[in-house]
C-alpha cells in the first residue's frame, strides 16, 4: 500500500491512525459483534460513541456550558438557509460580511428569508483581504452578523476574532462559518452566537455538519422551518430527532481523540503555523511562484498559489501527481494551484510539496 500526499480542499485527508483504527473496528466494534454502520443510533453502543465525540469536541474547543453542540446534516450550504430560518426571529434584517465565494453564497441564500445588509465586502479588491471591523457598517437592528472566518477557495482567513464588543455591538450574535479551519487554531467560543462547519475539511467524513449554538438563540425558528432543521428540536433530542450520520460521527470522534493525543488545539495550531510558514516563506522567496493574498489574511489551511508562467500549469499538475502529490489544482473560480494543508496533513507532506516545487522551478525556470 502506498498513500499519496493529499492536498484536497475537501473531502480531505484524515489522520492515518484514525483510518487504521476504523479499519480494525470495521467488523466488530469493541466486542459488540457489529460495525458502527450497523448499529442502531439509539442503542447503548452508538449513544456512547456520540456522547464521547461531543464531550471531546467540547473539551478541545473549550465550549462553554451555555452552548449546545449539534450533529446535523446538509453541510454548510444547507446551514446558509437553516441559519436565517432559525435566527431571524421577529427581526427583518441580517448583516453579512463578504470575504469570498463562501460568504457570498451565504448572503445570496439568506435573501430568501431575510433582508440582507452587506456590512462589509472585500470584493472590490478581489477577495484577498478581510475588512477590519472598524470598517463594518452594521445595520440598526440585525438578527445576527454573519462571517466566514476562513474562505477555503480564496485562501483568506480572519487575522482577528470577530468580537463585536470591540466596536460597541457586543449584543449582536456573530455567526461564523468555520468549515475549513475549525479545530486548526484556538478560538474563544464565547465571542460567537453560532459556529458551524461541514466535517469534511478538518474533522471527518462528509455528511456531518457541526453546529455550536448559544442557548438563547434556540426556539426562534420560523413556522415553516423543517422540524429536522429547527435547532431547538435538534438540541432537545440530543441530535437524534432524525437518524444522524452515525458513521461520520464515529470517525469525527476518532479524529477528536487523535487531536487530544497530539496535545489538543494549541499543539496542532503550533504545527499548523510551522506548516504554513514553510510554504508561504518558500512562495515569497520565489520568483517562479506567487501567492496574492494580503499577508495578514493568509489562510493557514488553504494556500492558493500561481505559477508566474501559467503555461506550465498542466506540466506542474502532471509532474506533481506523478511525484505522489495530489489535488493541487486551484478552484476554477480562482485558477492556479491550491494546497490545502489541514490538521491531518503532516509537516512531512508540506516538506515534500516544497521540495517538489523547488525542483520543478529549477528545471523549468
Ligand atoms: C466546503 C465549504 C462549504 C460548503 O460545504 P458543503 O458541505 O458542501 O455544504 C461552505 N463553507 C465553507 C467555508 C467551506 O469550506
Amino acid at each position: 500500500m502506498s498513500r499519496v500526499w493529499n492536498f484536497s480542499a475537501g473531502p480531505a485527508v484524515l489522520p492515518e491512525a484514525v483510518l487504521r483504527q476504523a479499519a480494525d473496528e470495521m467488523l466488530d466494534w469493541h466486542g459488540s459483534g457489529m460495525g458502527v454502520m450497523e448499529m442502531s443510533h439509539r442503542g447503548k453502543e452508538f449513544t456512547a460513541i456520540a456522547a464521547q465525540a461531543e464531550a471531546d469536541l467540547r473539551e478541545l474547543l473549550v465550549v462553554p456550558a451555555n452552548y449546545h453542540i449539534l450533529f446535523m446534516q446538509g453541510g454548510a450550504i444547507a446551514e446558509n438557509a437553516i441559519i436565517p430560518m432559525n435566527l431571524l426571529g421577529d427581526k427583518r434584517v441580517a448583516d453579512y460580511v463578504v470575504t469570498g465565494s463562501w460568504s457570498q453564497k451565504s448572503q445570496k441564500e439568506a435573501r430568501k428569508y431575510a433582508e440582507v445588509n452587506i456590512a462589509a465586502s472585500s470584493e472590490a479588491s478581489g477577495f484577498t483581504a478581510v475588512p477590519a471591523m472598524a470598517e463594518w457598517t452594521l445595520s440598526a437592528d440585525p438578527a445576527y452578523v454573519f462571517t466566514c472566518t476562513n474562505e477555503t477557495i480564496g485562501g483568506v482567513e480572519y487575522p482577528f476574532e470577530p468580537d463585536l464588543a470591540q466596536i460597541g455591538r457586543g449584543d449582536l450574535p456573530v455567526v461564523a462559518d468555520m468549515s475549513s479551519h475549525i479545530l486548526s487554531r484556538a478560538i474563544d467560543v464565547s465571542k460567537y452566537g453560532l459556529i458551524f462547519g461541514g466535517a469534511q475539511k478538518n474533522i471527518g467524513p462528509a455528511g456531518l455538519t457541526i453546529v455550536i449554538v448559544r442557548d438563547d438563540l434556540l426556539g426562534r425558528a420560523m413556522p415553516h422551518c423543517p422540524t429536522a432543521f429547527d435547532f431547538k428540536t435538534v438540541a432537545d433530542n440530543g441530535s437524534m430527532y432524525n437518524t444522524p450520520p452515525t458513521y461520520s460521527i464515529y470517525i469525527a470522534g476518532l479524529v477528536f481523540q487523535w487531536l487530544k493525543r497530539q496535545g489538543g488545539v494549541a499543539a496542532i495550531e503550533a504545527q499548523n503555523i510551522a506548516k504554513a510558514k514553510l510554504l508561504y516563506d518558500f512562495l515569497d522567496a520565489s520568483d517562479f511562484y506567487e501567492n496574492r493574498v494580503d499577508r495578514a489574511c493568509r489562510s493557514r489551511m488553504n494556500v492558493p498559489f500561481f505559477l508566474r508562467d501559467e503555461a506550465l500549469n498542466e506540466a506542474f499538475l502532471a509532474e506533481s501527481k506523478a511525484a505522489g502529490l495530489v489535488q493541487l489544482k486551484g478552484h476554477k473560480s480562482v485558477g492556479g494551484m491550491r494546497a490545502s494543508i489541514y490538521n491531518a496533513l503532516p509537516l512531512a507532506g508540506v516538506e515534500a510539496l516544497v521540495d517538489f516545487m523547488r525542483d520543478f522551478a529549477a528545471r523549468r525556470g
